[in-house]
């Protein structure tokens, strides 16, 4: 029987810290006030949902949610590999700032077909936050406006992220480490 074990990446002390100043830079950076716009946040289900609910309590303006749930096709390691959106938004983000936030940007195929999908959409403005990037496996190019932590190719499990369904109330960003049979 093959087992699993974790190994902590980054404790729920430095993810509280770091999501922090994440939602400082963004209040300095999207000012609220008479003639500013408002600022939509959009999850990307259902990995981020953790993530948002922190990154919105830190940030010290009005701001909205949405969420959206897209799913990736295909082989990682090629070029082809489809997203569709499954959950579409609730809302309509034109003439709105908005950041689209992530759990993780892998070969950066999600984030990259999302932007293009709201771009049409015409917002604003557009931009991405993710809390992980694992720029080592990036196939897609992809802005990304704010990061929490850059990590090395490891497949990481908590704060939201998941193994089949499993370990997202885990309050740490974990490597999940597949054993062979014992
Ligand atoms: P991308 O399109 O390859 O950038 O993949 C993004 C999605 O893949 C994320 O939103 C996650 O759902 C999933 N993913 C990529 N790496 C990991 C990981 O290490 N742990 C859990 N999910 C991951």
């Amino acid at each position: 029987m093959a087992h699993s074990q974790l190994e902590t990446l980054i404790s729920g002390q430095r993810l509280r810290t770091r999501v922090q100043e994440l939602g400082r830079k963004i209040s300095a950076d999207y000012p609220s006030g008479p003639g500013k716009h408002d600022l939509r946040l959009i999850a990307v289900l259902s990995g981020a949902f953790v993530f948002l609910a922190d990154l919105i309590r830190e940030i010290a303006r009005d701001v909205s949610v949405d969420f959206l749930s897209a799913n990736s096709y295909g082989s990682s390691t090629t070029t082809s590999g489809e997203v569709r959106i499954s959950k579409d938004l609730d809302h309509e983000i034109a003439g709105l700032d908005v950041l689209l936030v992530e759990d993780i940007v892998d070969t950066g195929l999600t984030v990259n077909y999302l932007c293009q999908v709201l771009e049409q959409r015409r917002p604003r403005s557009l931009g991405v936050v993710t809390l992980l990037d694992k720029p080592s496996r990036r196939i897609k190019p992809v802005e990304l406006a704010y990061v929490g932590f850059e990590i090395p190719d490891r497949f990481v499990v908590g704060y939201g992220l998941d193994h089949a369904q499993r370990y997202r109330n885990l309050p740490d960003v974990c490597v999940l480490e597949e054993d062979g049979p014992a």
